[in-house]
């Protein structure tokens, strides 16, 4: 008989099904058309309806399942009786069902430590770049990020809104395509699911970054890479899928802005399928509950040939990013 399921993969299983509800919850905010935006430090520093209302859906759903975690999210709320409506409870079976890493079955609740970004790109998601929008939820243990779940809510978004043109037209009817948003999971030793792996055609140096955070050091770091590309997108999570989905070699932010919320989730996806992300000096990122929350070395993610754009990072770019 199959042993019962490890803290870890309940863990996942539920933030799983809690990130599809959180989901759900920034879609439906956009629907209902009022997005209640708050400025938080700075015009392009945003929290929205939808930022509030997953928050409270993730980590009071974690908590209620899992009294004994610690619970990082992004967004200063008071504290208020969560509506039973936001509540999760469900646990994707599929995850459930898969073997724990021997590593990591012995771990205790209270010894893991979730960083929750219940929506990342708010900028974007205000603007109406919808597919730029992630639900983060990254669980780390002793320090590093062993397991998350990214939630893209609007995956699928264009090809949804020519579906709903062609059923209009009554041309074909729904196919796969027409499925709207997409959940990725992955666990350190076991793999990340819920996409096609793809890399970048052998040779192309194709830098994502940020569009509405630049400044002169990430300019200066990306033109020192020398790429054939620059994509500008929003979101620490959008770019990571990015970089597994064969569309960008490299994800360079050389500036503070980014928190540990950012990267914890979409950071377990890229290494568990052998990908590498850090600070802009090399330095693996810590997720410890005492650590604080800022990257304030910034960020260098690449599927492959890491050595490549970390060699090229400027000595006046390091100077200026101290850990
Ligand atoms: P971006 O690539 O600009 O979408 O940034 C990735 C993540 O880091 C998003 O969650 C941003 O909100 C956050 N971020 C980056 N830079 C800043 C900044 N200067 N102020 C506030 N948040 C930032
Ligand atoms: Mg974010
Ligand atoms: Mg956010």
């Amino acid at each position: 008989m199959a042993s019962s399921p490890t803290v870890l993969m309940r863990l996942v299983a539920s933030a799983y099904s809690i990130a599809q509800k959180a989901g759900t919850i920034v879609r439906r905010v956009i629907a209902e058309g009022d997005l209640g935006i708050v400025e938080k430090t700075c015009a392009t520093d945003l929290q929205t309806k939808a930022d509030r209302l997953a928050q409270m859906s993730i980590c009071s759903s974690l908590a209620r399942k899992f009294p004994k975690l610690t619970i990082i999210g992004e967004e200063d709320l008071p504290f208020e009786e969560v509506d039973q409506e936001l509540i999760e409870d469900g646990q994707w079976e599929e995850i459930l069902q898969q073997p724990c890493p021997s590593q990591y079955s012995a771990i205790k609740e209270e010894d893991l430590v979730v960083w929750v970004d219940p929506l990342d790109g708010t900028k974007e998601y205000t603007e109406g770049l919808l597919d730029n929008v992630t639900v983060l939820i990254g669980i780390a243990y002793e320090g590093k990020a062993i397991a998350g779940v990214i939630n893209q809510p609007y995956y699928n978004y264009q090809n949804n809104e020519k579906q709903k043109l062609r059923e209009h037209r009554n041309e074909a009817k729904a196919g796969p395509d027409a499925v709207l948003g997409r959940t990725i999971w992955g666990v350190l030793g076991l793999g990340a699911f819920g996409f096609q792996l793809k890399e970048v055609p052998a040779g192309k140096h194709i830098i994502t970054t940020t569009r509405s955070h630049n400044n002169k050091l990430v300019t200066d770091c990306v033109t020192a890479m020398n790429p054939d590309d620059v994509l500008r997108v929003g979101g620490a999570g959008n770019k990571i899928i990015q970089l597994i989905e064969g569309k960008a070699s490299a994800y360079v932010f050389a500036s503070p802005g980014c928190k540990k919320w950012d990267t914890c989730a979409p950071e377990v996806i890229l290494h568990a399928v052998g990908g590498k992300l850090t600070d802009i000096h090399g330095n693996a990122l810590q997720y410890n509950k005492e650590v604080k929350h800022m990257n304030s070395a910034g960020v260098l993610a690449t599927l492959r040939n890491y050595d490549y754009y970390a060699s090229r990072v400027p000595e006046s770019v390091k100077n200026a990013l101290v850990p």
